[in-house]
């Protein structure tokens, strides 16, 4: 666990001067770093592992938005006004609408931009609906796994030679009197440390899931949870913010979720969830409306006797779920189970065979008459489930924080006294979000959507940061 220090110096010196360092070289990191040398700025980026990965690698790798070239080609119509109305709708109007209104609006050029001038072979998911969004509108590259977006990213910042500094975990940042940043320290693997001076600091380094005393005084609910995102996301950002007198927002807003195969550790994509399919508990009963969204799935799993559940779906959802990395990898390890009956499903998951038969035949009898079931979930768009039948036994866990640095329109960090810090920048998970408070309120994307959309503008306001500062 870092220390996370902010150290004020009147005249600091540093061994070496960058115009701008960015902390972490997940997506946010590694777009901000692309952004700013496209402004013609060369930063440096500084990253604790010695491969970047982060939350990123572990995600699916899907991001949302809204008016594409990607949605048009597939003959979606989708605008940014629609979008921005799902992400608040999602978080129930407790979303900054400033923010909402900046990350809608830049993501679609961002994805645009990463595709054309970095080659990055986006494509729009256009075979299942996600909760919330009104269009399909998550876009991912082929393997749809963030791992290949991490990849490709970096190897985007490669080609165009921007430095990247590894195995080396910012520990401080150094102020002047003015409250001005001015550089920071990086903390290496055999101890030693490095001093760099920077005109404007981009803080990339997601968010505080990954820190458990955070984590207690945030989402008690999810204290004692899986935690599956990167070990990586200590929270720096807010014990920085702590330090400096920065706003901090939503708080206790974070991403959940519901369908992480058990005792495998793999995400199951909600694909299983929304294109018919539902979870039981141990006693073969349904216990929500699964198509609320994953996010407050995590809790809801884990209410239930040993916080597990299964998720019943059938083969051609299975079909649909295969085109995710993750599920490929379920499946491999066996934790995907089919049968050609309910009763013999039932037998392989060791559930109640009557019991699971009853779920099932009510789920079909509502899909028949399209109605709303008792748990609110609507079923009139839902296919039958056809044998084979599968299941998967899942737990909740918590994926990443939502809550963190409130920031301008710029991606610059606010201070709750009112002002900004003028050269200090924030995006990813190092951001307030746009899920409001609670974990319900995460619509599908919203992590790599500011991560993205955020990265690339404040990698351009601390390339103008530098720039001006350069006279
Ligand atoms: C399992 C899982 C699935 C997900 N699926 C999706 C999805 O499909 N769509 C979606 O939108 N979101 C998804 N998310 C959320 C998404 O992954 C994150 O919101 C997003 O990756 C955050 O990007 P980031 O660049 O801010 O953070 P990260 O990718 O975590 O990158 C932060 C980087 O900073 C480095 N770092 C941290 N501290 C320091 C330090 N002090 N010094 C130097 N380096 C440091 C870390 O090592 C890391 O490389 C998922 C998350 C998880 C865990």
């Amino acid at each position: 666990m870092s220390e996370a220090r902010v150290v004020t110096e009147a005249d600091p010196h540093f061994e070496a001067e960058v115009p701008v360092a960015i902390i972490g070289a997940g997506a946010a990191g590694l777009v901000a770093a692309l952004a700013c040398h496209a402004a013609g700025v060369e930063p440096l980026v500084i990253e604790r592992d010695a491969v970047p990965r982060g939350s990123t690698s572990l995600s699916a790798g899907l991001i949302p938005a809204a008016g594409t070239r990607f949605q048009r080609e597939r003959g979606i119509a989708d605008d940014v006004a629609t979008f921005a109305a799902d992400i608040q709708k999602k978080a129930h109007g407790h979303a900054d609408p400033a923010l909402v209104a900046l990350v809608s609006r830049s993501i679609a050029p961002a994805i645009e931009w990463l595709a054309d001038a970095h080659a990055l072979p986006f494509s729009v998911v256009h075979d299942f609906d996600y909760p919330g969004h009104s269009h399909r509108r998550m876009h991912g590259l082929p393997s749809r796994s963030g791992a290949e977006l991490v990849d490709r990213l970096r190897q985007a910042a490669e080609q165009a030679e921007v430095p990247l500094l590894t195995e080396a975990r910012v520990t401080t940042l150094v102020r002047d009197a003015t409250g001005r940043i001015r550089g920071l320290v990086a903390e290496r693997p055999d101890g030693g440390t490095e001093r760099i001076g920077a005109r404007a600091v981009v803080l990339a380094c997601c968010g505080y899931a990954g820190n458990k005393a955070l984590v207690r005084k945030y989402i008690p609910d999810l204290a004692e949870a899986l935690y599956f995102g990167h070990p990586g996301n200590e929270g720096e950002a807010v014990l920085w913010g702590e330090q400096i007198g920065a706003a901090l927002r939503d708080m206790t807003g974070h991403q959940g979720h519901g369908s992480v195969a058990h005792p495998q550790g793999i995400l199951v994509s909600w694909a299983v969830i929304m294109e018919g399919g539902f979870q039981v508990n141990l006693d073969g009963a349904r216990f929500w409306n699964e198509s609320s969204g994953y996010s407050e799935a995590g809790v809801a799993v884990l209410r239930q006797k040993d916080g597990v559940a299964w998720d019943i779906f059938d083969a051609r959802i299975g079909g649909i779920a295969r085109q995710f990395e993750d599920f490929r990898n379920a499946e491999a390890q066996g934790a995907v189970l089919a049968a050609d009956t309910i009763e013999e499903l039932a037998a392989r998951a060791k559930l109640p065979v009557d019991a699971l038969r009853a779920s099932f035949d009510a789920v079909e009898a509502q899909k028949r008459a399209g109605s709303r079931d008792a748990f609110g979930r609507d079923w009139s768009r839902g296919a039958p489930l056809a044998p084979p039948f599968c299941a998967v036994r899942v737990t909740g866990a918590l994926f990443h924080s939502q809550g963190g640095l409130a920031i301008d329109d710029a991606a610059r960090v606010r201070l709750a006294a009112g002002g900004i810090v003028p050269n200090l920048f924030a995006a990813g998970g190092a951001a307030c979000g746009v899920s409001g408070p609670e974990a319900s309120g995460y619509l599908s994307g919203n992590g790599l959507l500011t991560a993205v959309a955020l990265g690339r503008v404040a990698g351009q306001g601390a390339a103008r940061v530098a720039q001006a500062e350069q006279g």
